[in-house]
C-alpha cells in the first residue's frame, strides 16, 4: 500500500510526497488509472517538456498547474520541488515512459529521499522493458546501457567494455544513428543475434530479428522511421549450466579462500556475486553433492 489515495478506487486527496509518474510510449491507452489519477490529484506536475504533458492532460481531462523540469533547469528548480512535495503532492512525468530511466528524475528522488520526503512509483510503459518482451533474446539476465555516446571513440570503449557480458544488452538508439551502432555493435561483440524494436506501441509498430551485421546493413539501405529500441542477445555459450559453475568454483576454492575465490568467479563468469556466495558456501560445507 501507498501511504496515500494514488488508488483510484479510493479517491480522495493526495498524501504529500513526490510521485514518479510512467506515461505512455506512443498509445494513450497505456496510461494507468493510477497514473491517471495522480496526475489529476497532483498540486504539481514537473514535466520534462509542459507542452507534451498539456496533451496527456487534455486526454484525461485534468487540469493541474505543471512546472518545467529538464537537463538546463533541474539544478536550479530541483530544492524548490523537493521543498514542496514536503507538503504537497508533485509528480514527476518525462515525455514518454517511465521517468529517470535515460531520462531526467534520477537527483530529484534522491534529494527528496535526502530530505525525508515520501517517494511513490506509479510504473508502467518503458521501451527498454516493451523491447526485451519483443525480442525473442533471453529476458533471464539483461543489461540496460541506455543511450551509447555519440562520438565514434567513446561509442566503441562503451561497447568493449561489456563484451563479455553474459547478457542480454538494451541500447536506446535514434533511427538515423541505428545502422552505424549496429555495425560498432558487430565489430566489437561478433555477429550476435539481435532485434529492433520499432514505434512501440504505435501504428507503425515492427520488431525485426537477425544478426547484428543482417541488421546493420538492413537499416544502413533505408534508416528505421521513428523510436528504435536495440536488444542484442548475449555472447555464445553463455547458457551456463550449474555444473559450469561448481567447476569454477570447485577449481578457484582449491587456489584460494572463499570470498577470493567468489569474487574471482563472479567476475569471470559474470554472475552476481551474492548467487556464487552462496553456491561457494553450499559447495564447502555440503560437499560435492552440493
Ligand atoms: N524514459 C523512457 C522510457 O521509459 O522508455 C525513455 C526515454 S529516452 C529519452 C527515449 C528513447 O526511448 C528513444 O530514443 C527510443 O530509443 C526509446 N523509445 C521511446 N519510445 C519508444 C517507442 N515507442 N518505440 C521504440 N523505442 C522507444
Amino acid at each position: 500500500m501507498t501511504p496515500s489515495s494514488a488508488d483510484p478506487a479510493e479517491p480522495g486527496p493526495l498524501a504529500p510526497g513526490l510521485y514518479i509518474v510512467a506515461t505512455p510510449i506512443g498509445n494513450l491507452g497505456d496510461l494507468s488509472p493510477r497514473a491517471a489519477a495522480v496526475l489529476a490529484g497532483a498540486a504539481v506536475i514537473a514535466a520534462e517538456d509542459t507542452r507534451v504533458t498539456a496533451k496527456l492532460l487534455a486526454h484525461i481531462g485534468a487540469r493541474v498547474p505543471m512546472t518545467p523540469y529538464h537537463d538546463h533547469n533541474a539544478d536550479a528548480v530541483r530544492p524548490g520541488l523537493v521543498a514542496r512535495a514536503a507538503s504537497e503532492a508533485v509528480a514527476l512525468v518525462s515525455d514518454a515512459g517511465t521517468p529517470l530511466i535515460s531520462d531526467p528524475g534520477y537527483k530529484l528522488v534522491r534529494d527528496a529521499r535526502a530530505a525525508g520526503v515520501t517517494v511513490v512509483t506509479i510504473p508502467g510503459p518503458c521501451a527498454a522493458i516493451a523491447a526485451l518482451t519483443l525480442a525473442g533474446l533471453p529476458p533471464d539476465r539483461f543489461l540496460f546501457l541506455g543511450f551509447l555516446p555519440a562520438k565514434a571513440g567513446a561509442r566503441d570503449a562503451a561497447i568493449a567494455e561489456v563484451a563479455g557480458v553474459r547478457a542480454t544488452l538494451v541500447l536506446y538508439e535514434s533511427g538515423p544513428r541505428a545502422a552505424a551502432t549496429l555495425a560498432a555493435l558487430a565489430a566489437r561483440l561478433g555477429d550476435r543475434p539481435a532485434a529492433v524494436a520499432r514505434e512501440i506501441s504505435k501504428r507503425f509498430e515492427e520488431t525485426a530479428g537477425g544478426t547484428l551485421t543482417a541488421l546493420a546493413a538492413r537499416y544502413a539501405e533505408a534508416p528505421p522511421r521513428g523510436e528504435v529500441v536495440l536488444v542484442v542477445g548475449p555472447p555464445a555459450g553463455a547458457a551456463m549450466s550449474a555444473a559450469d559453475l561448481d567447476d569454477a568454483l570447485r577449481a578457484a576454492l582449491a587456489r584460494q579462500k572463499l570470498s577470493a575465490a567468489v569474487a574471482e568467479v563472479s567476475a569471470a563468469l559474470g554472475l552476481p556475486r551474492s548467487a556464487v556466495y552462496a553456491r561457494a558456501l553450499a559447495l564447502r560445507d555440503g560437499g560435492a553433492g552440493a
